[in-house]
């Protein structure tokens, strides 16, 4: 007998197929795929489905399920931030984000990481594996139907690939997910409400660029030269400078898109006025946009953020150099909503 299938990393379209294949009606998939998204994951609950075929889908499929671990909710803000226990033990993190337009869920992609950023609570860790698309979807599931307990009309509405892990680094999980996502008959979500952040993996931004999603990229950034982007981040030794910036002009200039890089200031390290005057250098005279940040304290890597004060004058040097830049508000400061840092009380917790 064939492996069972996990169910809510298929298409509609699959189901189907695998249905007919079983000597069971198609129309059935669109019955089924409507059950999952109203929440139903017990086969028995599909209450217009036969008897025998709900036996028969026990058979075919099987659906991924998470443990609730812990939730945590800002005093701040509206922010919320989630962790998440999958079918093998592993922990993942989301998080809620309250917006005049909307909630949007910043979704973790692997579990762990293996890009190693210094900066990066989730380098620490390690990486375990990554997530099907299943796993990248329930996240929304699982917060959209713990909202709803306490407001039944609940809806997310924005999606960013920014929680742990590197989502090009799980690239056809990652982009299965977004088309599943965005189905009508699924969470419905937009891919003008999407984005992905990369640390910067060449040849996945092409192939990104290739599979004509209309989702938004943002690049995690945080050096302008090759010398202090490799000592921060090792991706940069391998795809450096010369390499991700062009690769990016190129996905702006064929998807009319523009791309956010992320920019998190270490003072001292990443906020001097020459590193403002470079960064003018590699990004002026092109559509794009900088998110400044200052950067979560974290580990012992020695980077400490600068003042508001360092902030705002770094990104009036910018501003002055004719780039289009922003100071990112933090949401959650108090809840360390900042990705992987509650994963990793939770993995110390365990050995
Ligand atoms: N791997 C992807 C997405 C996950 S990280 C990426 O690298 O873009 C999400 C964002 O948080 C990235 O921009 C990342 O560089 C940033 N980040 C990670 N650790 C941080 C810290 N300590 N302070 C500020 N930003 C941080």
């Amino acid at each position: 007998m064939n492996e069972k299938q996990d169910l809510l990393s298929l298409y509609p379209e699959e189901i189907r197929q695998i249905l007919t294949e079983n000597g069971v009606a198609g129309y059935r998939a669109g019955q089924i795929f409507a059950w999952l998204y109203r929440g139903v994951r017990d086969f028995d609950q599909m209450t217009d489905l036969p008897l025998p075929l709900r036996e028969k889908l026990k058979d075919l499929f099987y659906v991924e399920a998470f443990r609730d671990e812990a939730c945590i909710a800002s005093r701040l803000d509206e922010t919320r931030k989630y962790l998440f226990t999958l079918s093998d033990g592993e922990y993942v993190e989301s998080v809620l984000l309250s917006y005049k337009h909307g909630y949007s869920v910043c979704l973790s992609t692997q579990a762990g990481c293996r890009m190693g950023c210094r900066f990066c609570a989730s380098s620490g860790l390690g990486f375990a594996r990554h997530l099907r698309p299943s796993e990248i979807l329930l996240q929304i599931d699982a917060i959209t139907r713990e909202r709803q307990r306490e407001d039944p009309s609940f809806r997310v509405s924005h999606v960013v690939l920014m929680g742990i892990g590197e989502p090009l680094d799980n690239y056809d999980n990652v982009i299965r997910f977004l088309k599943l996502v965005n189905r009508k008959e699924g969470f419905g979500i937009g891919y003008r409400n999407i984005s992905l952040s990369t640390c910067g993996l060449v040849p996945r931004i092409r192939d990104l660029e290739r599979e004509g999603l209309p989702v938004t990229l943002s690049v995690s950034l945080h050096a302008p030269n090759n010398a202090l982007r490799d000592s921060m981040m090792p991706v940069n030794r391998r795809y450096p400078l010369e390499e991700l910036i062009p690769a990016c002009r190129e996905f702006t200039r064929k998807t009319g898109r523009r791309i956010s890089f992320e920019y998190a200031l270490i003072h001292n390290v990443n906020d001097t006025p020459r590193c403002a005057e470079e960064l003018i250098g590699l990004l002026g005279g092109w559509m794009n946009h900088i998110n400044l940040i200052p950067v979560n304290e974290t580990g012992n890597n020695g980077y400490k953020a600068g003042s508001r004060g360092d902030l705002a004058a770094f990104c009036a040097l910018l501003e002055r150099g004719g780039l289009n830049a922003t100071i990112r508000r933090t949401l959650g400061a108090d809840i360390s909503a900042a990705c992987g840092q509650l994963r990793r009380t939770k993995s110390a917790g365990k050995g």
